[in-house]
């Protein structure tokens, strides 16, 4: 019940509570607190507590004027990594090959994420492809076909267990070519346990493809699952050292948790928030629009 609390007094409560009247510089320390909880990291924070102490100081800010500024500090801060990619909006460019490589923890809803790209894709008016490179689990590989059947996209696969990922990107990429693919979706392997070969295996799987195509637009999107709060952001460090990470993918909106690691990814790893998941089903993802999540975390 301790998530529930956070959900429903988020912020609105705590505001509510000054009505008309001035904000005064305790409120400050309650926010700060609440901010905090709802996994918006220690850098998020910082920053959104000190631009509206400097305000405080400055002039009277009643609740209403409150919110409204610490609305336009969270939207400011997921948008800074959008902006500074210069792409607004992360979509395939039409007639290229564009490779989209997911990786991510296993059990963030990596395949589930993959399947729903693929749908969208072809909705958009995309050809699109799907390379099943998890070989590490027996399951991962046939999950990918059955979102491969809902989606009506093709999937390049080895069953054989163990099979060299890299071997099936080269097989995908070979297929996607000679089919003027224009999106190759690459599900990767979420082991952690083993991080360092996961990493060699993710370089591999880089190579190959600057060997082969090395005109693809490639983006490497990091899967997070929302409920995992801190330990998400963790996630996205790691990987953005050795991966090459150029977005994000937020999974599980839907469920009890709203997403507050989005603001940490974006101001400690700098990377842009590009879709977000909120539902199990094909057409629950959706391109991330940074004035939508404000209002939701907040409402
Ligand atoms: P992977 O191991 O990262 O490939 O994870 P999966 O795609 O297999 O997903 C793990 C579980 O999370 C499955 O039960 C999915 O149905 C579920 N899942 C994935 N995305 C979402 C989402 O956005 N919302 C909810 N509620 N569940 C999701």
């Amino acid at each position: 019940q301790g998530l529930e609390k956070t959900r429903k007094g988020f912020v609105t409560d705590l505001l509510e509570k000054f009505g008309d009247d001035p904000l005064t510089p305790e409120v400050l320390d309650d926010l700060e607190a609440l901010l905090l909880r709802a996994d918006v990291g220690v850098n998020a924070t910082d920053q959104i507590i000190t631009a509206l102490r400097r305000r405080l100081n400055e002039e009277v800010l009643d609740s209403k004027e409150g919110f409204r500024f610490l609305k336009q500090q969270l939207c400011q801060i997921v948008n800074k990594p959008i902006k500074n990619s210069n792409q607004e909006v992360l979509a395939p460019k039409h007639k290229s090959l564009n490779i989209w490589l997911l990786v991510g923890v296993n059990g963030v809803g990596k395949t589930t994420t993959l399947g729903k790209l693929a749908h969208l894709a072809l909705r958009s008016g995309y050809t699109a492809l799907i390379a099943a490179a998890d070989t590490f689990r027996a399951a991962a590989v046939q999950q990918v076909q059955i979102w491969g059947r809902r989606s009506g996209v093709s999937v390049i696969a080895n069953e054989t267990p163990n099979a060299d990922p890299a071997a099936i990107v080269f097989d995908a990429i070979g297929a996607a070519k000679s089919k003027e693919i224009e999106l190759l979706l690459v599900d990767t392997a979420g082991r952690l346990q083993t991080k360092n070969n996961l990493m060699e295996e993710l370089a591999k799987i880089r190579r190959i493809i600057d060997r082969l195509a090395p005109e693809a637009i490639v983006e490497s999107l990091l899967v997070l699952d929302a409920s995992q709060g801190q330990n998400g952001l963790n996630q996205a460090m790691s990987f953005a050292e050795s991966a090459n990470l150029t977005g994000v993918v937020i999974t599980k909106l839907d469920g009890s948790s709203r997403g507050g690691v989005a603001f940490a990814v974006a101001s400690e790893a700098k990377l842009p928030i590009r879709f977000i998941g909120a539902g199990e089903r094909l057409q629950d993802l959706k391109p991330f629009n940074s004035f939508e999540f404000v209002e939701a975390l907040l409402a």
